[in-house]
């Protein structure tokens, strides 16, 4: 088609962006049916404690792995699950898949189990019975509620939030912890979000990738995460930074008193057998894993 743009212009008819039309479309309508046909599967990313380098954590990551495209990317299936509503059994899945792995690896190595953080999207809060979902899967794995973690970003929670307010109230007070995803990306207003029952922040990748460059922005990026740690640790609020990929990346964090990293640095989100063996190793992650960053 051609789509009259304004006065005068006129937009071509574009192949790449029919054809990628065709193939939303065809994503949304067997993305249901592929919940079933199990073609969804998790990933979980450490979170490592930047003073001792322990893993404290780990992010559960939905992958699709469709059987004609291949392996589909979660920036391209979950905004589209959000638009057709099928993130509510989607969401509804990877709670249940994620919580009972979790448990399983509470069972096996006891105390000082890492926590299991999952994503959850603002569609979610909004229409279906979230805590009741998430209630459901805790109970239906054992998993202490102390040992999940819910991530939404900012942007979900600021603007006309009523009731995904009042969820997050409902779940803080059921002992779980909520965790501000990709903060820094929206309008980040800390006021505002101190008065949610605010557990972490994660810091985006923008900000883990100003660390080590030598010019004023990069010191300018220095004085803003050093005062965004100290207020959100007078908040009572840890902080995770995302995607750490170098080393100077992990000393300017820990400077700044960063509690914990994600990124390929430490590792690459892993199968749920492959943390199974790493969490019965008791070893940390590959560490300061600089033959893990290339793999
Ligand atoms: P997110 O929640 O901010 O997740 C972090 C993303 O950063 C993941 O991408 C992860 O693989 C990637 N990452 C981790 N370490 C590094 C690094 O060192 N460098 C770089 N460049 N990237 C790194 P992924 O798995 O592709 O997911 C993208 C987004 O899709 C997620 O961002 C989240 O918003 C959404 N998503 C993923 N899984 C789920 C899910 O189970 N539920 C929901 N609602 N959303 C999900
Ligand atoms: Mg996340
Ligand atoms: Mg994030
Ligand atoms: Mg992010």
């Amino acid at each position: 088609w051609a789509k009259h743009e304004g006065k005068g212009r006129w937009r071509c008819w574009e192949p790449d962006r029919a054809a990628r039309e065709v193939t939303r479309q065809r994503l949304a309508t067997t993305m249901r049916p592929a919940i079933e046909q199990g073609e969804f599967h998790l990933e979980y990313q450490p979170l490592v404690d930047l003073r001792d380098g322990a893993l404290r954590g780990v992010e559960a990551l939905v992958r699709w792995n469709h059987p004609r495209l291949g392996r589909i990317a979660p920036s391209v299936f979950i905004g589209l699950a959000e638009e057709t509503g099928a993130i509510v059994p989607l969401g509804r899945w990877i709670l249940t898949e994620a919580c009972s792995r979790a448990a399983e690896w509470a069972a096996a190595i006891g105390r000082e189990c890492p926590f299991l953080s999952v994503n959850l999207t603002v569609r979610q809060m909004w229409e279906s019975d979230v805590v009741r979902d998430v209630l459901r899967a805790l109970e239906v794995s054992g998993l202490p509620p102390a040992l999940l973690q819910l991530e939404l970003t900012e942007s979900d929670l600021l603007g006309d939030a009523g009731r995904p307010v009042e969820a997050l109230n409902e779940l803080a007070h059921a002992g779980v912890r909520i965790a501000i995803d990709d903060f820094g990306t929206g309008y980040s207003n800390l006021a505002y979000l101190s008065m949610l029952p605010v557990h972490a922040l994660k810091l985006d990748g923008m900000f883990v990738q100003g660390f080590g460059t030598t010019d004023r922005s990069g010191s300018r990026n220095d004085t803003i995460v050093t005062a965004l740690v100290r207020l959100a640790h007078s908040l009572g609020i840890t902080v995770t930074a995302e995607g750490v990929e170098r080393e100077e990346q992990v000393s300017g964090l820990r400077a700044a008193d960063c509690d914990l990293a994600q990124g390929w640095y430490f590792a690459r989100p892993v199968s749920a057998e492959d943390l199974t063996a790493m969490l019965l190793r008791g070893t940390p992650p590959p560490g300061a894993g600089p033959a893990v960053r290339d793999r």
